[in-house]
């Protein structure tokens, strides 16, 4: 009998231990397939980072790096956003959504970056969430790819989808799927990381079509084979003990026909691998 890989296991049953060892050589492993990778949003310093995270939301960095030349080519530094005129952001961002809203934090955070920072981004957490439209998200995007500290990790759509795929957290909301990776993960590794989860969550684990045949962490995670949507799902556990059942119930109806004919089912789960 086949012996049984750890993606077998119900999630349900994991312990807390096994499953801190299984987070880090996922980490471990992502590091080593993703290591050159890097922020998608083109930008030249800190305060472009920072703009261009801030449009970024409910939009593609690609969209957003269409947006960017133009928009820090006339408005380089915050005190030029601050002095703009009504309309002039606007319609340069209008193709990323959400464009009055956007354009609204924009200016009130190049405000109070002169106002109160001296014309300076801050470098701390505390300090960074003052700003319009400024959550701990794009506070941790500005940290750590802008200026190389590590303030806790990026939680994004995709970082949120494969941190429930690989069942390291149940939670829901960002700021706690956060708490659970910053528990679970090395603080060295979270900047790249965090990198890392949203390249394998472009490349290989898409929110609609998972690529589990190809995925190079396929071995240590509980939704390889699973539906797209499992994870949302609370019965995420019972979908995965479920696909186990199919697969012993297959093998072993495969088994009883062969065996009543005097086949080998040894062999045939060779020839179907
Ligand atoms: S095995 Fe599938 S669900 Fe799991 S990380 Fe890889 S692609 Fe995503």
């Amino acid at each position: 009998m086949a012996k049984p890989n750890r993606t077998d296991v119900p999630r349900s049953r994991e312990r807390d231990a096994a499953k801190a060892a299984r987070a880090v050589k996922i980490a471990e492993k992502l590091l080593q397939h993703y290591g050159e990778a890097e922020c998608a949003l083109t930008h030249a310093n800190v305060f472009q980072l920072l703009v261009a995270t801030i449009l970024s939301a409910q939009c593609t960095d690609e969209r957003v790096n269409k947006v960017t030349p133009a928009l820090f080519e006339k408005f380089p530094t915050p005190k030029s956003i601050v002095d703009s005129r009504p309309g002039d952001i606007e319609n340069i961002i209008k193709s990323t959504g959400f464009f009055n809203a956007k354009a609204k934090n924009i200016r009130g955070a190049a405000k109070v970056i002169m106002q109160q920072f001296g014309g300076e981004i801050p470098r701390n957490m505390e300090d960074l969430l003052t700003l319009p439209g400024v959550a701990r998200k794009t506070a941790n995007v500005v940290l750590g790819s802008g200026f190389g500290i590590r303030g806790g990790f990026v939680v994004d759509t995709h970082v949120t989808r494969l941190a429930r795929r690989f069942n390291i957290t149940n939670q829901d909301s960002p700021e706690k799927i956060e708490q659970d990776l910053c528990k679970l993960l090395p603080d060295a590794d979270w900047i790249g990381l965090g990198h890392a989860m949203i390249w394998h969550g472009r490349r290989v684990c898409s929110a609609r079509t998972p690529d589990c045949e190809h995925c190079p962490i396929a071995d240590l995670c509980p939704s390889k084979g699973l539906a797209p949507d499992a994870w949302k799902s609370a019965k995420i556990k019972n979908a995965a003990a479920s696909a186990k059942r199919s697969r012993l119930s297959a093998n072993s109806t495969v088994g009883n026909r062969l065996s009543a004919r005097g086949g080998s089912p040894r062999r045939v789960r060779d020839r179907k691998h």
